[in-house]
C-alpha cells in the first residue's frame, strides 16, 4: 500500500518531529535519517539535504541560519487551517471581478467560479487574499492536474502573471483553444 509506504521526505519529518524546538546543525539531521533509511528500506538516502530544504521552503521548518533548522509546531503553516474564509472569498471574487484569471469567464458564461491558492497549501502557501484568484471550474480542475509536477506549477503561476498583466483577456482564446465545448 502507498500510503503505508515510507517516503524519504516522510522520514525527514519525522526526524525533526521527534525533535521540537531545537536549532539542529543539518549534518545531525542528515546522519540519522541515513542510517535509518538503511535500516528500514536496506537502501541509500542520497541527498537528505535536498528534502530539508523543501520542508524549509513549505514552512514546515525554520531555518534559523546556514545548515540549521528547527522545527517548532506552534510555527508551522498547517495545511487543513489554510483555507480562506467566506470573508477572503468574497474579496478575491470581488477583485478579480467575477472572472477565472486564465480565461476572464464568469457566472454569465455559465461557469462555476472558485477560489484557488495560487502557491498551493501543500507548499506553504497561505490563505491570504494576495495568494487568491478566480478560477472556473474547468482551469480549477487543470490546475490540479498540472500541480503533479513542478513544471505544471510553473507553468500555471506564469499563466496567471499573464493574465493579471492583461485584464483585457485578450489571450483568453489561446489559454482556452482546446475548450470550446466545455
Ligand atoms: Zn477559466
Amino acid at each position: 500500500m502507498k500510503t503505508s509506504k515510507i517516503t524519504q521526505e516522510g522520514l525527514v519529518r519525522e526526524f525533526y518531529e521527534k525533535h521540537p524546538k531545537r536549532d539542529i546543525p543539518h549534518a545531525e539531521a542528515v546522519d540519522w535519517v541515513t542510517v535509518e533509511w538503511k535500516l528500514r528500506t536496506g537502501g541509500v538516502f542520497r541527498d537528505p539535504d535536498r528534502f530539508i530544504r523543501k520542508l524549509s521552503q513549505a514552512g514546515f521548518l525554520q531555518k534559523l541560519s546556514k545548515g540549521v533548522y528547527r522545527y517548532d509546531p506552534d510555527f508551522v503553516v498547517h495545511p487543513h487551517l489554510e483555507d480562506f474564509s467566506a470573508s477572503q472569498k468574497k474579496e478575491i471574487l470581488k477583485r478579480d471581478n467575477y472572472r477565472c484569471v486564465i480565461c476572464g469567464r464568469g457566472k454569465k458564461d455559465g461557469v462555476e467560479l472558485q477560489v484557488d491558492h495560487i502557491k498551493a497549501k501543500d507548499f506553504g502557501g497561505e490563505a491570504t487574499i494576495e495568494n487568491g484568484q478566480t478560477l472556473c471550474a474547468q482551469h480549477n480542475f487543470k490546475k490540479k492536474n498540472y500541480k503533479q509536477t513542478e513544471t505544471g506549477k510553473k507553468m500555471f503561476i506564469r499563466l496567471y502573471e499573464l493574465s493579471k498583466g492583461n485584464r483585457g483577456y485578450g489571450n483568453s482564446k489561446i489559454l482556452c483553444g482546446d475548450s470550446g465545448s466545455f
